[in-house]
């Protein structure tokens, strides 16, 4: 078995192959990499890297990582308990009166039942899946090769919209298991979740053709099999991937810049908005915020379960 050390080494000369300075989906930095293989030592300050360049220096720039990891002194890493809460959101995130975030956009009611009296009769999540297999009530069944209910935990507290099937997603009927689902399961690993801990689902259960954007008629109609997820899964956060989910859920044309940073309700449900995964393929600057984002949905989360 390769040397976890080595490993870790790897992975950080790796990630800085990529540009990147800090394992921003990670939750670590370079020092806290340190920490967890072993190396203790707190962080530099101004004062002590002076008083460590007039001596003789025992940690490279924090940048150079291979050099800081050799001066470390390592020892196996610990595993990380994926429910413990965190540790911590970055100081940027914001705080309004004790709350997380100031609220937003609210949508429904606070109802406990997001559908109430009339409702459509899916009564299971299981029922759900069958009917969306045999549904008719847009086109799109007849291009898609499968369809694409969601999959996950059914007592799931933290729940992901997306927008529709890629390829991949159409191949398998499963939700994003493609390129950006891949950048999704780290994301979620960033705040201590595997999929199978979360719901991820999208709003259109069948792939528009081509990856054309969804219709609005295609919208409505396959609506009412997401809001009955949402109110059987009772989940304690939402989390709307790209702005197509975020302005289909919030009825708003706002960009995902101006919906980021709020905590908006879905029928009672905190629902926070951050950039879709496939976004951050093409664009790694929105890494760092979509980091702050996924960090304030988990706060919410915590806070939830807690009952703070
Ligand atoms: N993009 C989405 O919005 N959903 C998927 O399931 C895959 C890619």
């Amino acid at each position: 078995m390769t040397d976890p050390r080595e490993q870790l080494r790897r992975y950080l000369e790796q990630r800085r192959e990529l540009g990147e300075r800090e394992l921003v989906l990670d939750d670590l930095s370079v020092e806290e990499a340190l920490r967890i293989v072993g190396g203790v030592r707190p962080a530099p300050t101004r004062k002590a890297d002076e008083a460590r360049a007039v001596r003789k220096p025992e940690i490279a720039s924090p940048d150079d990582w291979r050099a800081t990891l050799r001066a470390a002194g390592v020892e196996p890493g610990r595993e990380a308990d994926p429910r413990k809460p965190q540790r911590g959101i970055p100081a940027s995130t914001p705080e309004v009166g004790g709350q997380l975030a100031p609220p937003g956009i609210v949508v429904g009611t606070t109802s406990r039942d997001l559908f109430g009296a009339g409702g459509p009769s899916l009564d299971t999540l299981e029922s759900i899946e069958r009917a969306i297999a045999t549904c008719t009530r847009c086109p799109l069944y007849a291009t898609a090769k499968n369809p694409v209910p969601g999959e996950g935990s059914h007592k799931a507290e933290f729940m992901l919209v997306g927008e529709a099937p890629g390829a991949t997603e159409d191949e398998t009927g499963r939700p994003f298991v493609g390129q950006a689902g891949q950048l999704l399961e780290k994301i979620l690993a960033a705040i201590k979740f595997t999929r199978e801990d979360v719901f991820i689902v999208n709003v259109l259960k069948h792939r528009p053709p081509g990856n054309r954007n969804p219709l609005p008629q295609e919208v409505s109609a396959c609506s009412p099999y997401l809001v009955r997820q949402i109110e059987l899964i009772r989940p304690k956060v939402l989390v709307a991937l790209g702005s197509f989910a975020a302005q289909t859920l919030l009825d708003t044309k706002l960009s995902i810049g101006k919906l980021r940073g709020q905590i908006h309700r879905y029928y009672g449900v905190p629902l926070i908005v951050t950039y879709h995964p496939a976004a951050l393929l093409r664009n790694p600057a929105w890494k760092r915020p979509t980091w702050e984002d996924v960090q304030l949905a988990r706060r919410i989360l915590d806070r939830a379960v807690s009952g703070a």
